[in-house]
């Protein structure tokens, strides 16, 4: 069941209304539709040019809202795939904040009792009034033996930038020192766990580089370091090429890979291509996908022309190199019927 919507709602825009029509929206030629607050805001938001009127029994500030509103909403907002990088794809508001200059960050900020893990920008939008006043009370607090103009370009943006910053460490500690004197309960601990979790995954913390293997071989073993299991020694397959400069994983990324078996041919265009490469592998810990043997992995053709002796040749290449996979074929029998090692 579709309940009726007001005029203003688009035919292809899902959402609902949120109350009685209460605003005409017009377009630049004065075609126009009646609307709620939220369709109309959202039809204002795609018209070029568009105007809003409150129809006559309107709750006050009707058209306010809805021309604040849609400065904020972007063309044709029920369009989720659409690109949005024109400014005929953004909103009003994004379109303006394009044309501001942007001044800073001129250093980062933060306060001598803590330690920092992260770095966290915030960009302010200022009005020239906001700015002034925060400057003002910079310069009040400042030692008055300073002549302003002898103030730094760097030095005013500094005053700015710290006098928000400072504001906002202020309340931090505040609540910092409300929250250690007191005990929550575990319903609130529970949801500060959560919150933890939301944390760790919008600011996590910086990966260590990934490590590369040094591997020690034994009698048929290597032994090699993992994410999840530390240093196992495993059975290495005497065909194996070695775990040399591979980067460390989790033990089920382990791969035995033996060596690279290519055809090469001789191309019009490009020199030598390797037409295909195979080689046999086997990544005995896998859980998702599990190799219980040996497979060979096999990479095509890369892109290149041949002329008819080149053709000829590349055939000759294609039938000797068939032969050879059909031998690593009795092979990977061979090791599958010797089973596990
Ligand atoms: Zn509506
Ligand atoms: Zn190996």
């Amino acid at each position: 069941m579709t309940a009726r919507r007001c005029p203003a709602a688009h035919f292809e825009d899902p959402t609902p209304c949120d109350g009685p029509p209460v605003v005409t929206v017009l377009d630049a030629q004065n075609a126009g539709a009646d609307g709620c607050e939220h369709h109309g805001a959202r039809l204002l938001a795609s018209l070029e040019g568009g105007r809003v009127y409150a129809l006559p029994d309107a709750p006050a500030g009707a058209a306010i809202r809805v021309f604040k509103a849609a400065a904020g909403i972007r063309p044709f907002p029920w369009m989720t795939e659409a690109p949005r990088t024109e400014p005929s794809q953004l909103s009003h508001a994004e379109n303006r904040r394009a044309q501001l200059p942007v001044y800073g960050p001129t250093e980062p900020l933060g306060d001598e009792e803590h330690t920092p893990d992260v770095v966290v920008r915030v960009d302010f939008l200022m009005s020239r009034e906001q700015i002034t006043t925060a400057l003002g009370i910079a310069w009040a607090e400042m030692a008055g033996d300073r002549d302003p103009e002898s103030l730094t370009v760097r030095e005013v943006r500094h005053e700015v930038e710290a006098y928000l910053s400072v504001q906002a460490f202020h309340e931090l500690d505040a609540q910092m020192d409300r929250d250690r004197q007191r005990t929550f309960p575990p319903a609130q601990q529970a949801v500060m766990q959560l919150l933890a979790d939301a944390l760790e995954r919008a600011y996590p913390p910086r990966r260590a580089p990934a490590a590369v293997q040094e591997p020690r071989y034994g009698e048929g073993t290597v032994t090699l370091t993992t994410l999840d299991r530390g240093e196992i020694t495993i059975p290495e397959p005497e065909w194996c090429t070695g775990h040399e400069g591979q980067l460390v994983g989790p033990l089920a990324e382990v791969s035995h890979d033996g060596p690279h078996m290519t055809a090469t041919v001789e191309s019009q265009d490009v020199g030598p291509v390797p037409l295909i490469r195979a080689n046999l592998t086997h990544a005995p810990y896998l859980v998702q996908q599990p190799e219980p043997h040996p497979l060979a992995y096999v990479e095509g053709l890369e892109a290149a022309s041949f002329d008819a002796a080149g053709l000829r040749a590349l055939v000759t290449a294609g039938r000797t190199y068939l032969d050879r996979l059909e031998a690593m074929a009795d092979q990977l029998d061979d090791l599958a019927e010797e089973g596990p090692q």
